[in-house]
């Protein structure tokens, strides 16, 4: 079938069909500003099983998306906690909502299930369980800088997921040091009592 996710069971090995979701889910999730229309279909065009529907999106459909960017964003932010408990109200929305956004197509001739997409929510409702499914163990390698923003209250808040090498946390570098600087002059507050 083309235009459709192959999710694969057998070896539990992150394919490149679900890195390209989980990408384009984090992607999504650190957009910002988010503009238009046509810059969410860019993220989501080269995910397979979400090609066709995504050449039809009108663009009044904008706030609709910056709903889903916040809930994304707070499912992710959730996850890189690493808090059971809050992990735990992830998995319930996910699969809450996975059967009513995902559409599954099972194969007679491959015994293959087909993920298909019919909107953004289904791709990162999609994304999301991909990065709580245990055997993949992605979640620990999910990461949000935490780098104070310069001249101005709050933080990077990027995700991060390297399917490779050691998690990182930080964007880069210059985050992580700007990070560090923060939290040591906040325990010297600590320490002085204030
Ligand atoms: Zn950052």
């Amino acid at each position: 079938m083309r235009n459709a996710f192959v999710w694969y069971i057998p070896d539990m090995r992150v394919t490149p069909e679900q890195a390209a979701l989980v990408s384009a889910v984090l992607a999504f999730a650190n957009l910002r500003p988010l503009r238009s229309v046509a810059q969410v279909q860019k993220l989501f065009r080269a995910v397979p099983g979400a090609t066709a529907v995504f050449q039809t999106i009108p663009a009044k459909d904008l706030p609709a998306f910056k709903r889903d960017q916040r809930d994304v964003r707070d499912w992710l932010a959730a996850i890189a906690t690493r808090e059971a408990e809050r992990i735990r109200a992830v998995e319930h929305a996910v699969s809450e909502l996975f059967p009513k956004t995902v559409i599954s197509v099972y194969s007679l001739e491959r015994h293959t299930v087909h993920w298909v997409f019919p909107g953004v929510q289904a791709c990162y409702v999609a994304g999301v369980a991909l990065i709580l499914t245990r055997p993949l163990a992605l979640a620990r390698r999910l990461g949000q800088c935490r780098a104070p923003l310069e001249g101005a209250d709050g933080i990077c808040g990027r995700f991060r997921l390297d399917l490779a090498g050691k998690p990182r946390r930080y964007c880069n570098d210059e985050h992580r040091r700007r990070f560090d600087a923060a939290d040591a002059a906040r325990r010297v507050r600590k320490m002085r009592g204030g």
